[in-house]
């Protein structure tokens, strides 16, 4: 079975980790949240990211802070297309501008719905360089819930390669 839920592994190119950072850092330099994906493909356990996809956007900042938000044609477009390249979304990646976690509205707007799949939150706008250490990561499990993994599971879990 090919299940996200039975990935243990996941190998991320440091090109996909750069992408994605760049854009965190750049949009956090205009005082918004970013947002972006991992997609791959899952060979029993291991999970390989082949590329990070970076969906519409759009920054909302309200009084109490600020929030992306991707809308469903956009999520309806990526599904096709993950599915006509035989792809599978594995992680959603975000920032905020300051404390990592995932706040009630982050459960609410999830895009990646499939259990196994891994939201992780990247503090400060993405000033700093990107280290699995200075995440809030979670993985959804069977009961919807979004549950917080240690620094010590995601590291095990996530492999940066050059
Ligand atoms: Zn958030």
């Amino acid at each position: 079975m090919n299940q996200i839920a039975d990935v243990t592994a996941l190998s991320v190119p440091r090109s996909c980790v750069d992408e994605l950072h760049a854009h965190l850092r750049k949009v956090g330099s205009e005082g918004h949240e970013g947002l972006g994906l991992w997609v791959g493909r899952q060979t029993e356990h291991h999970f390989q990211v082949h590329r990070t996809l970076i969906p519409a956007q759009r920054h909302i900042r309200t009084s109490d802070g600020v929030c992306v938000m991707t809308g469903p044609e956009e999520l309806h477009r990526i599904n096709v297309w993950l599915y006509r390249e035989q792809l599978a979304l594995v992680a959603q990646i975000h920032s905020h501008p300051g404390r990592a976690y995932h706040s009630s509205t982050d459960d609410a707007y999830a895009i990646a719905t499939t259990v196994g799949c891994l939201s992780l939150v990247v503090p400060d706008f993405a000033r700093a360089p990107f280290e699995l250490r200075n995440l809030a990561s979670y993985r959804l499990d069977g009961a919807g819930i979004w549950q917080p993994l240690t620094v010590g599971e995601v590291s095990r879990m996530i492999s940066i390669k050059d």
